[in-house]
């Protein structure tokens, strides 16, 4: 029992709710449903509310998405969760505008080619495309819930295509230039790398390991005027580190080249770190003289460095002070790095 009002009683009346068969329209189409439909409890005159017509044409949508295989509303809204996204940051990614996505979440049936665009996207390799073709439609934060996201489902898919496609992503068709040292992004060399620090070094976190990656990168190219890896670093506030760091390190744990465990490496303060350990003999023969003398004189010379002072160190550092906030740090920078190869 509801109260509603009746027109032609002009009052506000008891109603009551019984079915009815009806026929309605969608598209061109016709749909016959039995709908629950009010009326008026003393005159017996159809009455409107509008939450219940919304119930009744739901019953109908769902039936034309049905018979044009369209996602269900909850279907729609699962992709979505799954990545973590907001309505909003969902429809700008999709460069559908503010509200398009909104609207087939409340109801509104979706048309055909987004509805294939929304199929599609339930893969995280083709959501990843995606990403990668528009993040700079998103919000920072949701840029970065996305990526995390996307990477853990990565990480969760054993397939091995869905790693390589995410390597592909990592590589991206960057152009060489000052901001890689003018060399091609070489992942699997910045790996090799990473797995030659983690066997030299007695213990490494990852907070340091990104520190030296940047020196042994910015030393090669202010020794031999290219970079070693072709890698990216960005300036952070607690240092420079290889523009895709997090998700390098996640790869190679599920790749089962390094192991991550966390550590207090400050107990006083209860600073937690991340440690690695190489799961794996590193090759020397892979690498030239040239670039073992780098990494190796870098090794050392850090050695004795813990989290902090490595960071501060690298603070005072030209290169890194004449980059703003979140820029990329460029090469041509590194002949003002403080160290020299002796
Ligand atoms: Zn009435």
């Amino acid at each position: 029992m509801k109260n509603l009002y009746c027109s032609s009683c002009d009052n506000i009346v008891d109603a009551n709710l019984r079915s009815k068969d009806e026929e309605y329209d969608v598209r061109g189409d016709k749909f016959r449903i039995k709908s629950e439909v009010f009326f008026c409890s003393r005159c017996n005159e159809e009455l409107f509310d509008e939450e219940n017509e919304n119930k009744n044409l739901g019953k109908v949508y769902s039936l034309y998405r049905e018979k044009y295989n369209l996602l269900s509303v909850d279907q729609i809204k699962s992709i979505r969760e799954k990545y973590g996204l907001s309505q909003r940051a969902m429809s700008r990614l999709l460069d559908w505008g503010e509200v398009t996505y909104s609207r087939y979440e409340n109801g509104t049936i979706q048309d055909s080619a987004h509805n294939e665009v929304l199929e599609l996207i339930d893969n995280p390799k083709n959501m990843l495309a995606i990403y990668k073709k528009n993040q700079h439609l998103l919000s920072l934060h949701m840029s970065e819930v996305l990526r995390n996201r996307l990477s853990k489902l990565v990480s969760d898919d054993a397939t091995t295509n869905l790693i390589s496609c995410f390597e592909k992503f990592l590589i991206g068709d960057q152009k060489i230039s000052e901001y890689t040292g003018y060399c091609e992004f070489n992942l699997e060399k910045l790996k090799d790398i990473i797995l030659y620090i983690a066997t030299t070094q007695t213990v490494i976190l990852k907070t340091k390991l990104n520190k030296l990656l940047w020196y042994i990168d910015f030393l090669f190219f202010k020794t031999y005027s290219i970079s070693l890896t072709g890698c990216t670093y960005i300036r952070f506030p607690y240092g420079p580190i290889p523009n895709n760091y997090d998700d390098i390190i996640n790869l190679m744990v599920h790749e089962k080249l390094l192991e991550k465990n966390e550590i207090i490496y400050n107990r006083r303060k209860g600073i937690i770190g991340e440690r690695l350990t190489s799961q794996l003999k590193i090759d020397k023969t892979k690498f030239t003289t040239d670039e073992i003398r780098v990494m190796d004189f870098i090794g050392d010379y850090f050695r004795k460095f813990n989290c902090v002072e490595i960071t501060e160190y690298s603070h005072k550092e030209k290169p890194y002070k004449e980059t703003e906030e979140k820029g990329a740090i460029s090469y041509e920078l590194a002949k003002k790095l403080s160290l020299d190869l002796k």
